[in-house]
């Protein structure tokens, strides 16, 4: 089972902040019980689930990685632990993950940092890391992780396993804790394609507790994978090709084109050239979103309350800085800055205009291809420590996804080969509810 597994494991890996056994073995009792009543489960009954610590869970501990919420037990369920509850899956635990999702690398948990399971030296990637790390090795079948930047994407990529970010109001948003709002989205990490599809299967879907939850005819999106992508038309962006991408990356990603124009698709370069831009679009935006969302942190409703206040404004002071952590408040600083009058303007308006320009950029690839191609990070997974003080260095690792959550799109990560011996993930990027054409390619591909 997967509890021998994280029995043998995790204490090397660190891929979960709280396990959930007996809660786990009560729902794998009752899916036992149904079976053998002879009643007709749902296709991942019984198939345990590793959750990041960002998604809400009933009487369970939730803790974003942050000593803020450390003892915060939320309760109600996001909307997507609802779905795998009907879906009888069986959750064993919840993952370690940058804290409040902000990160690359899963080194900014304010618990522990999360090893990469290809090479214990290195990191899983993040915010997701405990996800993809759990799943990498055998520790969950399944994980939910949340990208609001390329979170479950790079680590799917750094740890070989299948990553989606789905297009943004697909999957329900409530009860996930949000970090910035209009670019954050929940998704799958799995082993395989299949998996993926199934998992979306039971999380997407309209919620009228997230208004922003798209009304749509969801598919079944394992009805995608045919094998068969004979005439598809993929772009390969100059701009994820170009300089700054490691070149044992791209010698993987001039493979995976290889296999792909094999398989039939119709692969030809193109261009989004406002890519540049999204890193410090991004950085503007999402600290913007992130410096009022958490506002609700100050001790007084949820979490963490300094001890040694004084008055009330005393109080939210202390506890704000004691509860967060470094980059945390980094986000902060820059967010408010951002939005403060006389600087809105230059700064967080010029941000969105540029944001429009990104996603502009895509509709007119779209008018050619169905998809566009490229690696998911410039870099195989690095050792710790080796970005933790500059924090530049860590927003690099972000330019190949970003761009995708600022235009609202669907994109997977699959696992497209090794360099060295750690493996490279090839993304692959839709248009918007394109996600069954996302699945058919890589399914194909893997
Ligand atoms: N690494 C990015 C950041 O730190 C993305 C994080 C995410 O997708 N949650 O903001």
């Amino acid at each position: 089972s997967v509890f021998a597994r994280i029995d043998k494991l995790d204490d090397r890996i660190r891929a979960f902040v709280t396990l959930t056994r007996e809660q786990a073995l009560q729902q794998a009792q009752q899916v036992d019980n149904a079976r053998a009543a002879g009643e007709e489960l749902p296709a991942l009954a019984g198939i345990p689930v590793a959750i990041k610590d960002n998604i809400c869970t009933v009487g369970v501990r939730t803790t974003c990685s942050s000593k803020m919420l450390y003892n915060y037990i939320p309760p109600y369920n996001a909307t997507v632990m609802e779905r795998l509850n009907d879906a009888r899956t069986i959750m064993v635990g919840k993952t370690n993950m940058d804290e409040f999702a902000m990160g690359s690398s899963c080194e900014n948990s304010a618990f522990f940092p999360t090893c990469n399971p290809w090479d214990t030296e290195r990191v899983p990637g993040g915010s997701s890391g405990g996800s993809a790390a759990a799943v990498a090795a055998g520790e969950a079948v399944l994980a939910l992780g949340s990208d609001t930047g390329g979170s479950i994407r790079q680590p799917a990529s750094f740890c070989g396993v299948v990553g989606m970010k789905p297009t943004y109001g697909t999957v329900s948003r409530y009860g996930l804790v949000a970090f910035a709002s209009s670019l954050d989205q929940i998704g799958p990490l799995t082993r395989d394609v299949t998996d993926c599809a199934l998992l979306l299967n039971v999380i997407c879907g309209h919620d009228p507790f997230d208004s922003t939850s798209a009304p749509y005819d969801k598919p079944d999106y394992t009805s995608f994978l045919t094998g068969d992508i004979k005439g598809m038309k993929i772009g390969v962006p100059v701009e994820y090709m170009g300089e700054g991408i490691d070149s044992a990356v791209k010698e993987v990603i001039k493979k995976a084109i290889a296999v792909l124009s094999n398989l039939g698709a119709e692969v030809a370069e193109t261009t989004l050239p406002h890519t540049e831009h999204a890193l410090p679009a991004y950085y503007l935006i999402a600290p913007a979103e992130a410096s009022s969302n958490l506002a609700r942190y100050d001790g007084v409703r949820y979490g963490y309350r300094s001890e040694k206040a004084g008055d009330v404004v005393d109080m939210f002071m202390q506890t704000r800085s004691e509860g967060f952590g470094p980059e945390v408040k980094r986000r902060i600083m820059l967010g408010t800055y951002a939005l403060s009058a006389g600087y809105y303007d230059a700064y967080y308006n010029k941000a969105l205009k540029v944001r429009t320009l990104i996603k502009q950029d895509f509709d007119q690839a779209y008018e050619k291809f169905d998809l566009l191609l490229g690696p998911t990070a410039p870099v195989t997974a690095f050792k710790r420590g080796e970005k933790v003080d500059d924090p530049v260095q860590m927003y690099m690792v972000d330019v190949c996804t970003l761009s995708v959550n600022l235009a609202g799109l669907p994109a997977i990560s699959v696992p497209a080969g090794m360099a060295g011996n750690l493996p490279v993930g090839l993304q692959l990027i839709g248009r918007p509810f394109g996600e069954g054409d996302i699945l058919r390619a890589a399914h194909a591909f893997e």
